[in-house]
């Protein structure tokens, strides 16, 4: 068949389903993370590194870990043209790995800024919830988004809680770096929820914008977790 402008399409059902997902889909789709994956590998890789004790470093690899899977698995999910079967596992791991981004940061700014039975309780209180999460992710995975998105929200403000104490033993910058982190998630979140504002439909739509505000939290947590386990030595 030929279209307006000359162009011989291919009308075979694969190559039109793909073309058809393709032409819906923002062209920076998935960019944003599969762009700083490189980045967020790194600084992974120089945390732990750097990280002054065993626990700490241990502390700081489930959060590199973490970090790696969400922007990892995000890049590859978003920039590919999947097989249903392929775009369903892909889609279960992206989601879930937002439980383990929010467990994840919890590990190292815990180990580093709570006394030990608070850091116990915190942890215990993340991982159990970021694991019922993925639980429910996993076998629900076309759970309508107002009954999702609310668990990411209630178990990363959890954290309130425990604000006193990043203070406390953190300071200021520490305590400021996890509310604005925790604020541009949320954000990020909400305009998922709600799939506004969509500025370009065609180049960067509501899911590019939540996309790189998960990277400028992840950035502002990364520093937090970066000075508080500097930090620990000088304790
Ligand atoms: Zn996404």
């Amino acid at each position: 068949m030929t279209e307006g402008d000359g162009r011989v399409t291919d009308l075979t059902p694969g190559a039109a389903v793909a073309s058809a997902t393709a032409a819906l889909r923002p062209k920076l789709r998935g960019w944003l993370h599969a762009g700083v994956f490189p980045l967020v590998l790194a600084g992974g890789i120089v945390l732990i590194c750097l990280a002054p004790t065993t626990g700490t470093a241990l502390a700081c690899a489930v959060f590199a870990v973490a970090s790696w899977l969400l922007f990892g698995v995000s890049g590859i999910y978003h920039t590919g043209n999947w097989s249903p079967k392929w775009k369903a596992v892909l889609r279960r791991f992206d989601h879930t790995n937002i439980f383990l981004i929010i467990a994840g940061t919890y590990t190292p700014v815990s180990v580093t800024l709570l006394d030990r039975s608070e850091a116990h309780l915190l942890l215990a209180l993340a991982w159990t919830g970021a694991l019922l999460g993925i639980g429910f992710r996993m076998f629900w995975l076309t759970a309508p988004r107002w009954v999702y998105v609310p668990c990411y929200i209630a178990l990363g403000w959890a954290a309130l809680f425990f604000l006193p104490e990043f203070l406390h033993t953190g300071g200021v910058a520490v305590m400021v770096l996890i509310i604005v982190g925790g604020l541009l998630y949320s954000l990020g979140a909400l305009i998922y929820g709600l799939k506004k504002p969509d500025f370009s439909p065609r180049w960067f739509g509501f899911h590019e914008l939540f996309h790189a505000l998960t990277i400028a939290a992840f950035s502002c947590h990364y520093i937090a977790v970066a000075i508080s386990v500097m930090d620990v030595r000088r304790r």
